[in-house]
């Protein structure tokens, strides 16, 4: 007789697992460690890029998943093996946070991906306001 398998997110409140798109980041925060332990992962990944869900599966939102999914074939969806190969080929782990799978080029996820453009613009626009500043902003 087999066991049946407790899920991590068995018992918890769904409404975690639907945040509002304003608030996956929030929403990603409380269940990604959920997700992260589960058996099922993949299959739940697999799950959601087939059935073009929203909300979080596998630990992913859906603004993850549809940044990940450009970079995926429909081979790759074919089964969990083919993801996961895939997965391990394509988006070896994010360079600034070593957690995250990363689809973009910079070799970074997509949360560190912004953060790193935000930063880049916020040092730009302080480098111009001091050259404004100085008086050395060239005419
Ligand atoms: S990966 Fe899917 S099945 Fe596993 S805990 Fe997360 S939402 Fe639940
Ligand atoms: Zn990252």
């Amino acid at each position: 007789m087999t066991q049946a398998i407790k899920l991590p997110c068995s018992g918890v409140d769904p409404e975690l697992f639907w945040p509002h798109p304003t608030q996956e980041p929030v929403g990603k925060q409380l269940v990604a460690p959920l997700c992260s332990v589960c058996p099922l992962r993949l299959e739940c990944l697999l799950a959601a890029f087939r059935g073009g869900e929203g909300g979080i599966w596998g630990g992913m939102t859906h603004t993850e998943r549809v940044a990940l999914r450009r970079y995926l074939t429909t081979d790759d969806l074919v089964n969990v093996t083919a993801l996961n190969h895939a997965l391990t080929v394509k988006f070896p782990l994010c360079l600034d946070c070593d957690k995250h799978r990363r689809p973009y080029t910079d070799g970074r996820c997509h949360t560190c991906h912004h953060k790193r453009r935000r930063e880049d613009r916020d040092r730009e626009a302080a480098a111009f306001e001091a050259e404004l500043k100085n008086g050395t902003v060239a005419a």
